[in-house]
């Protein structure tokens, strides 16, 4: 099963998966976009994913409602539009004959969980990573420490290398711009970039994003790497520690241009 990208107002992308006869939505900040392409496939809605509570992703969730003839699936720590099924890591759940995994990744909210998808019926494994993960980048600190942060990229960063990421935002090229600054040695990245920036002059998206390429071209997944190091040390880390790396690369991405 293959997911469907709905832009979203500049930059969100609602994530939808069908089975010809079915879809789930994640992060429905929007509910015209997701109408739209249940009414011009003839799907009906099974279920809505929640990432965590941010407006740009839960805003079009009582307007579906209506439309919606199975759960709204939600953090438990988190404040979402009710009802909803309220989950944390370890949870398991069933949507269009799917089994999704609910992991816990604090960070950019105090209650940010992802949906993963190992067992993908063939295709690859799917992750949906709300504002956790980006391509090339990483979301905000709002709630969560950088040691959260951190433990909850390595936690995305371990599972499959063919894992296809869904991140909710197409920040890619912003980000690969940091992460050339970061390590600008890095021949896998200036390759990634330039794939990017032609899929963007397409007017395609560059999501979803291989876990394995995350791995080698996003600087919060390779807080280890010496070039890294050395470049977080320069711009004011503590340590050499990961999360010491990370918090490093979060403050000086905040203030890039
Ligand atoms: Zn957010
Ligand atoms: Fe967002």
């Amino acid at each position: 099963m293959n997911p469907i990208a709905l832009p979203a107002f500049t930059d969100n992308y609602i994530w939808m998966l069908h089975d010809g006869t079915d879809a789930v939505v994640v992060d429905p900040g929007d509910a015209a976009p997701v109408l739209a392409a249940l009414d011009e496939r003839q799907l009906a809605l099974a279920a809505i994913l929640v990432t965590h509570h941010h407006g740009d992703h839960v805003g079009g969730v009582d307007a579906l409602r209506p439309h919606l003839k199975g759960p709204v699936y939600g953090p438990k720590r988190e404040d979402i539009p009710a009802p909803f099924v309220p989950l944390a890591g370890g949870d398991r759940i069933d949507v269009l004959g799917k089994h999704i995994t609910v992991l816990d990744v604090p960070g950019h909210t105090a209650g940010h969980i992802a949906y993963f998808i190992e067992n993908n019926d063939g295709d690859a494994p799917l992750l949906f990573c709300g504002d956790t993960l980006f391509s090339a980048g990483c979301g905000r600190l709002f709630e969560g420490t950088a040691e959260q942060m951190h433990a909850s990229l390595e936690r995305l960063a371990a599972l499959p290398g063919n894992t296809r990421v869904c991140c909710a935002h197409e920040y890619t090229l912003a980000n690969l711009k940091f992460a050339r600054a970061v390590e600008p040695g890095n021949a896998a990245l200036a390759r990634y970039q330039a794939e990017c920036e032609a899929a963007r002059a397409a007017g395609r998206p560059t999501l979803p994003a291989l876990l394995a390429t995350e791995r080698a071209v996003n600087p919060f997944l390779r807080c280890a790497e010496p070039e890294v190091i050395a470049a977080a040390r320069t711009h004011g880390a503590a340590g050499t520690a990961g999360a010491e790396v990370f918090a490093a690369l979060r403050r000086w991405k905040n203030e890039f241009r």
